[in-house]
């Protein structure tokens, strides 16, 4: 699989955002997760997953559900630097503006499989399905992430059938603090230098 920073780095001046500065590392042992609150134009959840050096990412206008009937739209975008993790503040005017906050955070194990074989979370997203077990503090159990037929761009995340499935709670939008800073995206206003 191909890392690469180059997109996130060319549509940020890094002089003016606080977010994270675009660089790649390897060789982590246990593999993160983030999900990120992000009020830019539209409300949205960016997905993340660490492969490769650097955490994949989707955006998800409606964020995650507990329904494994519902399918959630995520939108593949750049790829962006495991430090990204971390990040809640404010982003200036320019690209992503606006406020995010780290909504859930964790580890993940990957238990992508073909014909009863595992895949490597690179074979998996190559092949457009990965599937995964979620360690955070609100989402646990295993999801999927399935990408449209003859589309690149465009995946579907879906919860998988498990204990921690229920059709009927919606931590969306009960649960609206941030893990890291307790605080709630309205509540962000912090100031960033750096
Ligand atoms: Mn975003």
């Amino acid at each position: 699989m191909v890392s690469t920073l180059r997109e996130y780095k060319r549509k940020r001046d890094f002089n003016k955002t606080p977010e994270p500065l675009p660089k790649i590392r390897r060789d982590t042992k246990k593999h993160i997760f983030v999900i990120q609150e992000h009020h830019a134009s539209h409300l949205h959840y960016d997905f993340r997953l660490e492969m490769g050096g650097v955490l994949k990412s989707w955006a998800v206008p409606k964020g995650p559900s507990l329904d494994p009937a519902i399918k959630r739209l995520a939108a593949l975008t750049e790829d962006h630097p495991l430090d990204y993790a971390t990040f809640e503040g404010i982003i200036p005017e320019g690209y992503g503006a606006g406020t995010v906050i780290v909504w859930d955070t964790g580890t993940y194990e990957n238990s992508s499989e073909k014909n009863g074989k595992p895949l490597s979370m690179a074979e998996a997203f190559k092949k457009g399905h990965i599937k995964f077990v979620l360690h955070g503090k609100k989402l646990k159990g295993g999801f999927a992430l399935i990408r449209f037929y003859n589309n690149n761009k465009n995946w579907l995340l879906i919860k998988l059938d498990d204990e921690y499935a229920d059709a009927h709670k919606d931590l969306v939008t009960t649960q609206t603090r941030s893990v890291l800073s307790r605080k709630t995206i309205n509540g962000l206003d912090r100031k960033f230098k750096r």
